[in-house]
């Protein structure tokens, strides 16, 4: 008989420790331990109730009453302290429970007679509290205490093995969240160089949908080369291949995006471990660093430019002024006035120079404001074609315009400035002379200006790149002038300013046409 018991209640434990371990849901294995714990103490009913965060109890599983109305339990709960330190748990009883049980038994309706009642608690902590209840008969005994005992420690493991897995499960979704969210590339790669995740930023950065990333080798969706070597790094120096974990891996290189456009990258690469040392994945976090490989750049040449163009002018000024004043030679007024004239040429040049080095510095800032009025482009060019006049002997300098060009709505010093330096450049660009043409036309929509001369031109695969910022032609010509490359940069932006086209009709020998348009309206 007794054998025959404790095999029943041998069955039921192994029953629930499966349910347990087979993930099912909590509220499930809840149910099947009260149930089992009923049939084993042949109670009545039952109850488990967990403890909440707010201290409070609430009824998550019954057998053999009505389950709808929990509130009509809770003086059950009354006075169960939150701990249970120091207190023996098998002797533990809830204090006032008999007349705890006719409170309820009396709200239910329910002639409850006799209750038994254990905490579900791990190390103490007091997560719950298991209920049964006889309804006639004898009194539970002290082994049906001990026999309910090993219920309520299930019943504990199983809601402590859920709030772990909760638990696991909301910060893995925090973590995949962060992944995802992450302002930075970040991929993940198994210890074969596979790509596991491919988090948005980097969907973003590479135009490669993570669908289409996941489960290639890594280099084969970003596949990293320096453009200007034109090796790949994937191959040459990929940290995952050659370098020993623990090693800082980073590297940098360009990639090519699905729409043909190219970025640069740096990529940083953090190993993870097992307990045994073994790798089990590879974070690659992978930031866009090509503003500041530009700015780089830009910076030294800048930097470059500015010594090489700030020293020409300053050295003459001061060559030509220490000259003057040397104290044991005397002047005629020739010398003096061609002196003269080159300091105050050289240090127009400065001025200009400084002038264009600030526009561009105010152009990045974006601090390049119009002053906005009409503009006859036909006596301004008429006004610029004078000047350079007197700065040149060796060109013919021509004016065609139509006399009834229309005024467009425009910046004056700004459109100024676009004809000087396109003159400029005309004398600058044809040293062997040559007539220079300013033109202009209009159609009903934009006008046009047109500065042509008869010099070295440009030829084809250079005229995309002239409009740039402190890009110069590379030839005898460009080594022996002057020039910061900075003239077409913000002939480029003043005429975009202002809604308009510029563009370049040249070929080398042949000459150069730069045209400008602006709408009419
Ligand atoms: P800066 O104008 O700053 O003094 P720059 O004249 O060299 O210097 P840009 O005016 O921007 O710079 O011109 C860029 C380059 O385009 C020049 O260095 C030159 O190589 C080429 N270029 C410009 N205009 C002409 C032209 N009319 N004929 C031939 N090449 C030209
Ligand atoms: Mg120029």
């Amino acid at each position: 008989m007794l054998r025959d018991y404790q095999l029943r209640q041998r069955e039921y434990l192994l029953e629930i420790s499966r349910a347990i371990t087979s993930q099912l849901d909590l509220d499930a294995v809840l149910r099947l331990i009260i149930q089992y714990a009923v049939e084993m103490l042949r109670g009545r009913a039952g109850l488990i109730a967990l403890r909440q965060d707010d201290g409070s109890f609430r009824v998550r599983a019954t057998y053999g009453l009505p389950a709808q109305l929990p509130h009509l339990f809770a003086p059950l709960f009354a006075d169960i302290p939150r701990r249970l330190e120091g207190t023996d748990l098998a002797r533990w009883t809830v204090p006032d429970l008999e007349m705890k049980l006719a409170l309820v038994s009396a709200a239910l309706g329910l002639p409850l007679r006799q209750v038994v009642a254990l905490p579900l608690a791990i190390r103490h902590s007091l997560m719950g509290m298991i209920y049964i209840f006889r309804t006639e008969g004898t009194a539970f005994s002290l082994n049906d205490r001990q026999v309910l005992s090993s219920f309520a420690d299930q019943a504990a493991i199983a809601v402590h093995n859920a709030r772990l897995y909760e638990e696991v499960t909301r910060e893995k979704r925090r973590l995949d969240a962060i992944i995802a969210n992450s302002g930075d590339g970040i991929m993940i790669l198994d210890p074969d160089r596979r790509i596991q995740v491919f988090n948005k930023a980097l969907e973003a950065m590479t135009g490669v949908p993570a669908q289409e990333a996941i489960g290639r080798p890594c280099d084969e969706v970003i596949d990293l080369c320096d453009r200007e070597q034109g090796v790949s790094i994937c191959e040459a120096e990929c940290p995952l291949k050659f370098k020993s974990p623990g090693e800082r891996l980073y590297i940098e290189g360009d990639i090519t995006r699905a729409d043909g456009s190219v970025i640069t990258v740096g990529i940083a690469y953090s190993p993870l471990f097992d307990d045994e040392g073994e790798l089990v994945n590879v974070i690659a976090n992978v930031r866009d660093i090509t503003h500041f490989r530009e700015a780089e750049e830009m910076k030294s040449t800048f930097i470059s430019v500015i010594s090489h163009e700030l020293k020409t002018p300053v050295s003459l000024i001061k060559g030509y002024a220490s000259t003057l004043r040397r104290e044991d030679a005397q002047w005629d007024e020739q010398t003096l006035r061609d002196s003269l004239a080159v300091i105050e040429e050289e240090s127009d040049r400065l001025n200009q120079l400084i002038d264009n080095l600030l526009d561009a510095s105010r152009l990045q800032a974006g601090a390049f404001k119009l002053e906005m009025g009409y503009v006859a482009l036909d006596k301004l060019a008429a006004q610029t074609v004078e000047k350079f006049r007197t700065q040149t002997r060796e060109h013919i300098l021509s004016l065609d315009f139509p006399p009834d060009f229309p005024a467009v709505r425009g910046d004056m010093e700004r459109l100024r400035q676009v004809l000087n330096n396109l003159l400029s450049n005309a004398i600058k660009y044809s040293p062997q002379g040559g007539t220079i043409r300013v033109s202009g036309r209009a159609d009903d929509d934009w006008v046009y200006v047109a500065v042509s001369d008869e010099g070295i031109g440009i030829p084809k695969e250079e005229q995309e790149h002239i409009f740039d910022r402190f890009y110069r032609v590379e030839s005898s010509l460009s080594r022996r002038t002057q020039g910061a490359g900075l003239g077409l940069f913000l002939v480029k932006a003043v005429i975009e300013a202002h809604q308009g086209r510029v563009w370049v009709e040249s070929a080398p020998g042949q000459g150069a046409t730069f045209v400008f348009a602006l709408p009419r309206n």
